[in-house]
């Protein structure tokens, strides 16, 4: 099979895919292909029918569509090639990538690849829910999909497992199709939907928190129903009695998984936090000329985070076709619990001047708490927190970057 060529390759035509494609060719790539295995680009604001959008990088708010056809429209016009219907299925060599699409299978080449695949929800049978395998399940994701998509009937009474900001977005998507909310249910002791940066989207919130009761430190234990959702059973995470809650839908939203196969299956080094490639400051994975970012790389961030890492991944991958030499030593950070992931998890010599803040998250609620990085038995900083609050992300300063040794022990993030 002969392959085709191109200058950088993205696999992932969301706003992490697109805008880096705009920035290489704004930076005069002269090709720039994406490709992306749905029919149409734009990744996952295409199916989120609601508001939330935009306001960061288009200072307007758009829906989810309008933000990714505002996105496609500029690639498109910058000359970027878009291959949709075009799925990666694995590694031809170090710098090619196999595809498949209608048209067959193929083999595409570049001198640097992007990977921006983004993340999914676990789905109801990776949390191990038990109970039969009726119709009404879904992830946010496969909500949208069904109602926004497929325009399909779900049914008239919901209940959403997971109170962070992707369960407002279940929420807006349900309400929207005219059903009524039972329960917000989460085992974490608050809601941790308190955040959402858009003024609109926060009124949104306080009118749901009146309507709908949020069950904090409960967990769904059981889904009812042969055929079609009957209810769930609910009970206190500290023990005590189960309760049901008739409804015909449920749906499971939050707790990411990066789509990680492409960077798993290139043998790139994973991040054990994240569960997405190790990437430095500068978005470069374990692999020579092999970058990534946007949500694949820990969970998900909102659509205009994605967007500005792209771009910044962008000026990195420039570099580095115009022969900037990819670090040697790559030195890993470690996050320990309860921080669960921390971004950049690996640092490299020529990023180490602390201009860009870290990124982190945790697993539970800390109140007032001293986050701490250490290298052996060195404490490099401390920065205080009055509260960390999990599936929020927090900034990390990065003064003390310069003084790590490179070729030292790991760096270490942890809660003093
Ligand atoms: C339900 C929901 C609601 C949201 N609401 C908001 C909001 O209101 N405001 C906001 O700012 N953000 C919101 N977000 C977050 C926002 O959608 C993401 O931050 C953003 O889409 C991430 O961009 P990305 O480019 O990293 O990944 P994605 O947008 O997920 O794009 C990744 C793309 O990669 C493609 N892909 C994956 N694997 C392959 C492969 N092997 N071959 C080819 N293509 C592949 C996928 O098809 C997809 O199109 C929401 C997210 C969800 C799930």
């Amino acid at each position: 099979m002969t392959a085709e060529r191109t200058d950088v390759l993205i696999v992932g035509a969301g706003p992490a895919g697109l805008s880096a494609a705009l920035e290489l060719k704004r930076l005069g790539v002269p090709r720039v292909t994406v490709v992306d295995r749905e029919p149409q680009p734009g990744g996952m604001p295409r199916l989120c029918h609601h508001t939330g959008f935009g306001v960061w990088d288009f200072h307007r708010m758009l829906s989810g569509p309008q933000y990714a056809r505002r996105y496609v429209r500029l690639a498109e016009a910058a000359g970027v090639e878009i291959r949709t219907e075009t799925t990666v299925t694995g590694w031809a060599d170090d710098h090619a990538l196999t595809l498949t699409s209608p048209a067959g299978t193929g083999v595409l080449q570049s001198d640097a690849i992007l990977l921006a695949t983004g993340v999914r929800e676990r789905p109801r049978s990776a949390r191990l829910t038990p109970g039969y395998r009726p119709r009404g399940v879904f992830t946010t994701g496969s909500l949208q999909r069904f109602v926004d998509e497929r325009h399909l009937p779900v049914g008239k009474r919901a209940v959403i497992v997971g109170a962070e900001e992707v369960s407002l977005s279940a929420f807006m998507t349900l309400t929207g199709a005219g059903l009524e909310v039972a329960a917000i249910v989460t085992e974490l002791p608050r809601h941790q939907m308190n955040y959402f940066p858009y003024a609109p989207v926060k009124w949104l919130l306080v009118d749901m928190l009146h309507r709908v009761p949020v069950l904090t430190a409960a967990r769904v234990e059981r889904i009812l129903g042969r055929f079609r959702v009957e209810g769930v059973e609910v009970s206190p995470v500290a023990g005590g009695e189960r309760r049901v809650i008739p409804c015909d839908t449920v749906v499971f939203t939050g707790d990411w998984i990066p789509e990680h196969e492409v960077a798993r299956s290139g043998e790139l080094r994973m991040d054990a936090g994240t569960r997405g490639p190790q990437v430095d400051f500068a978005f470069r994975t374990s692999r020579a000329g092999i970058f990534a970012a946007g949500n694949l790389l820990r969970g998900a961030e909102t659509a205009a985070t994605s967007a500005a890492e792209g771009r910044r991944a962008a000026g990195w991958i420039a570099r580095f076709l115009q022969g900037a030499p990819w670090p040697k030593v790559r030195l890993p950070v470690v996050a320990e619990p309860p921080i669960k992931w921390v971004f950049p998890n690996a640092l490299s010599a020529d990023t180490l001047r602390g201009e860009q803040p870290l990124t982190f998250r945790t697993a539970d609620f800390v109140e007032n708490a001293v986050v701490q990085v250490s290298q052996g038995n060195d404490v490099l900083y401390r920065q205080s927190f009055r509260y960390l609050t999990p599936n929020r992300t927090f900034r990390l300063d990065a003064a003390w970057l310069p003084r790590v040794a490179l070729r030292g022990e790991p760096v270490r993030i942890r809660v003093a």
